[in-house]
């Protein structure tokens, strides 16, 4: 029996205000979710990042800053979420996470993180509940380690990849790709080595044709040897943040679609769950819960 290697860890929830707008809840009701729904993996745990990974993407200065608790209130506010010390210490350990999770994937062929897709942090600063960024610190690590030597970093999260894209700006060894609604956060989107954008609305067929497309493209041309893919759910026409239509099967149709493809070519393959929101903390975990479904069942047949 093939169990999908997945990486989880209870502190992913700490005590969070109930009422804002970030769904912390969500890490424990998607892990009840996956449990309930696709029996057939495997829990690791990850332990925290060390700082010297960190610091190999991040300003020294900012990590400084964060890990103390004493970046100013507009950085704070830029970030979007209230410092605390179990807020500090689950960014880490989502961090650790990630790598985790590629280190499985290069293991295993695929495995999924019931976290990560922070993209939208920046080398010296947090931005949009991303406070530092797992998918450059990720791709950095699998370079520094000899693990792979062309990461492609495939973001579906309905929002632009726009710290990713600034990190990894000048960095021959990976490859950023954002298909992203055009109207959303951010109004200041920085290039990707190659962006999408949907219009407001974008319904199952013409989405996930367009992603497909878009991975065939990027595959061909530029010959990854790794992929961390973005499976934000905030793509779902439910999602209150997002401004595409997709439904729960086209949804899962891009994420199969997607995995699928990576793994037929032998192309190692982590998966983050991205973005997500909604006021029913439930209903967003099963979102986010789709891409494991889809991951299992590919990894089934692998
Ligand atoms: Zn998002």
């Amino acid at each position: 029996m093939s169990l999908l290697p997945i990486v989880w860890d209870a502190r992913y929830s700490p005590v969070f205000p109930e009422s804002h707008r970030f769904p912390m809840a969500k890490f424990q009701l998607l892990k009840d979710w996956v449990d309930l729904h696709v029996p057939k993996t495997r829990c690791y745990s990850p332990t925290p990042c060390a700082l010297e990974i960190l610091t190999a993407t991040h300003h020294p200065d900012y990590v400084q800053g964060f890990q103390t608790g004493t970046l100013d209130q507009k950085a704070m506010r830029e970030i979007g979420l209230p410092w605390s010390a179990g807020l500090r210490d689950r960014t880490l350990l989502a961090l650790g996470g990630s790598i985790k999770t590629c280190e499985l994937a290069r293991e295993f062929g695929l495995a999924s993180h019931l976290a990560g897709g922070t993209h939208h942090a920046h080398y010296d600063r947090g931005s949009g509940f991303c406070i530092y960024n797992d998918l450059a610190v990720s791709a950095r690590y699998l370079v520094s380690q000899g693990f792979a030597s062309r990461v492609l970093i495939f973001d579906c999260d309905v929002h632009q990849g726009d710290g990713t894209a600034a990190i990894l700006a000048n960095d021959a060894h990976t490859f950023t790709c954002s298909i992203h609604a055009k109207k959303n956060f951010p109004v200041r989107k920085v290039g990707s080595d190659l962006d999408m954008n949907c219009p407001d609305g974008m319904t199952d067929d013409a989405y996930v044709s367009l992603v497909l497309e878009t991975l065939d493209a990027v595959i061909a041309s530029w010959h990854p040897d790794f992929v961390i893919y973005d499976a934000g759910s905030d793509v779902h026409v439910d999602d209150v943040l997002g401004r595409l239509s997709v439904t729960t099967e086209g949804l899962y149709a891009r994420d199969y679609g997607v995995i699928s493809r990576i793994r037929g070519l032998g192309i190692p393959c982590a998966t983050v769950i991205g973005g997500g929101y909604d006021k029913d903390r439930v209903r967003v975990a099963a979102r986010h819960g789709v891409v494991v479904r889809a991951a299992q069942a590919v990894f089934a047949q692998d």
